[in-house]
């Protein structure tokens, strides 16, 4: 049987980060990914879409460790007592350490420590949907991608018609090239969301993401 999972977006806080709230349709468990908000008004609708939609909230994963990504993750684990998940890599940027970097993004996440680390091939469970977790550095040495059946998240590695930054202290543009690698190596249908911008295919960027015509 075809196990249906939902996926609604929320383009949150000052840099436009796109929350995704996942769940599956059967059981009405839900992840939530990159909780970017910074306020209250932006959590609160989202928390409302979760609780009309969804029996249970499972985890926060940061698809990496920069603010604009996981400044939300205290107040979804204050309401939701869920455990954040995050590569091992990026998970020295949140919890008191995480102050350094986000002095360089000029604001605090103030996020919780990790409380899961994630390695490469990891799976997310929720309900009947699993997410596999890709190992995906070059933006920051923890990124990674969620890959689903016919969908992956990609965070700040691949946009549409676009990649991420690779200027950053951690970042690597070998390793981002590798990564762009993996992910143009994955079926035309697949449906890419990424951590900013609109959602987009493989295909699609295979033929006019310029990045990945010079790989
Ligand atoms: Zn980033
Ligand atoms: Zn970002």
């Amino acid at each position: 049987m075809l196990v249906l999972m939902v996926v609604q977006m929320f383009t949150v806080g000052r840099f436009f980060t796109n929350c995704y709230v996942v769940g599956c349709e059967q059981t009405r468990e839900a992840i939530i990914i990159d909780p970017g908000f910074d306020n209250r008004f932006e959590a609160e609708e989202i928390f409302k879409f979760i609780d009309e939609n969804f029996s249970t909230l499972k985890f926060i994963v940061n698809t990496h460790g920069h603010p604009d990504h996981t400044c939300g993750n205290e107040m979804v684990k204050e309401k939701f007592r869920v455990p954040i998940l995050i590569h091992e890599y990026d998970a020295y940027m949140l919890g008191e350490s995480g102050k350094n970097i986000a002095e360089f993004f000029g604001f605090e996440s103030s996020s919780p420590p990790a409380d899961t680390l994630l390695h490469n091939g990891d799976l997310v469970r929720f309900g009947k949907i699993i997410l596999k977790i890709m190992h995906t550095p070059g933006h920051s040495r923890g990124s990674i991608s969620l890959l689903g059946e016919r969908e992956v998240f990609t965070g700040d590695i691949l946009f549409a018609g676009s990649i991420g930054r690779t200027d950053f202290p951690e970042s690597s543009e070998l390793d981002m090239k590798l990564s762009l690698r993996k992910l143009a190596n994955l079926p035309n249908h697949f449906v890419v969301y990424p951590g900013h911008g609109p959602m987009t295919t493989i295909g699609e960027e295979k033929r006019g993401n310029s990045f990945l015509q010079r790989l």
